[in-house]
């Protein structure tokens, strides 16, 4: 068996291209500030980089995740066994504004991209600032707000298509990165965003500023941001919202270990100080339970869980 220090010294590093650690406590990189360790954690800071070392985990069958800022993961207590690759430096998260499109690298955040078409006065990504994620991660989810998700703003993504025998750079229309409610192609198929060119129109910079530190204000208003959280941990079902249903059945405030449903917004499961993986896996099973019983409805996951979780309720 190759140990995570083995990988590390065989992983073709080259300077300032990729930094590399074992054993790194995923707590650290995840908004939920809980679980356990990634075997080997790669910050990949070129393309070139990043399309080696993805070529060595697949030549070798180790697996791994791409991730962005971990603000919709949740990684076992147990661990991940295998390697967790973030797009990390100048070149990821590079943004240029070309007239009304904005071109954005896979690890810029997304806030930091609706900053720079307020600069520009370009409309439509004023809902999407204020969530916490890449460009990335956003393109992976379909990340959404306030009637506004990714898809509406993007033309294409440039994308690593890692299915094939050689890992090919490729651009993907709009159409064909396969977006729904909470996501895209990413779930269908192995790849990696490495950037984005999104469509936006010509606005009123103060408006767009107004509109963003209002939306803003909402979020600070009516979710628990005080708290470690990934969101709205569980997809909005058809047939309502699942903060209401939790409210309904009587779940708000319940707490497992340090994980609670949030008073605030029961939408949120938050890690309260010391919340394991386990006491926030255990809470989400739960108020599935009780949402099923009271409501009928089989809530489902926003949240990307990362290793091994046990059915346990
Ligand atoms: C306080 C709070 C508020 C939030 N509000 C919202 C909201 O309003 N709307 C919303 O949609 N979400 C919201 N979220 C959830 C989260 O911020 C979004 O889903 C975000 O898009 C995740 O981006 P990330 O970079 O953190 O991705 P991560 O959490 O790191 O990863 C999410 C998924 O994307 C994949 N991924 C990441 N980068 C890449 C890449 N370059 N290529 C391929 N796959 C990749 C990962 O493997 C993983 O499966 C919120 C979270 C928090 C903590």
């Amino acid at each position: 068996m190759t140990t995570p220090e083995q990988i590390r010294q065989q992983l073709p590093e080259h300077t300032d291209g990729i930094e590399v650690t074992c054993h790194e406590p995923m707590a650290r990189h995840t908004s939920f500030r809980a679980g356990g360790t990634a075997d080997v954690f790669v910050r990949a800071m070129t393309r070139e980089a990043l399309v080696k070392s993805l070529a060595f985990f697949t030549e070798n069958g180790i697996p791994f995740v791409i991730v962005g800022n971990g603000s919709n993961l949740l990684v076992s207590d147990a661990g991940y066994h295998g390697a967790v690759i973030v797009l990390s430096g100048t070149e990821f998260s590079k943004i240029t504004v070309q007239g009304e499109r904005i071109l954005a690298g896979a690890g810029a955040m997304l806030s930091d991209v609706a900053r720079a078409a307020r600069e520009h006065a370009l409309d439509g990504m004023s809902a999407l600032f204020g969530i916490p994620g890449t460009v990335g991660g956003a393109l992976y989810m379909n990340a959404g707000a306030f009637g506004t998700e990714i898809k509406d703003v993007l033309r294409h993504a440039r994308i690593l298509d890692l299915e094939g025998e050689r890992i090919e750079e490729r651009v993907l229309d709009n159409a064909a990165c396969h977006f729904g409610y909470r996501t895209s192609i990413a779930k269908e198929k192995m790849l990696c965003f490495l950037e984005g060119s999104f469509t936006l129109t010509p606005g009123d910079a103060i408006q767009i500023e107004d509109r963003m530190q209002m939306l803003l204000q909402t979020r600070k208003d009516k979710q628990p941001l005080e708290y470690p959280s990934a969101g709205s941990t569980f997809k909005r079902p058809p047939e309502g919202f699942a903060g209401q249903m939790i409210m309904e059945a009587g779940l708000s405030g319940t707490r497992i270990g340090d994980a609670e449903v949030s008073e605030k917004h029961c939408g949120f499961l938050i890690n309260k100080g010391k919340a394991t993986a386990t006491d926030i896996w255990r809470l989400m099973q739960l108020v599935t339970k009780k949402v099923e019983e009271t409501h009928g409805v089989r809530l489902v996951p926003e949240v990307i869980l990362l290793g091994e979780f046990e059915a346990c309720v």
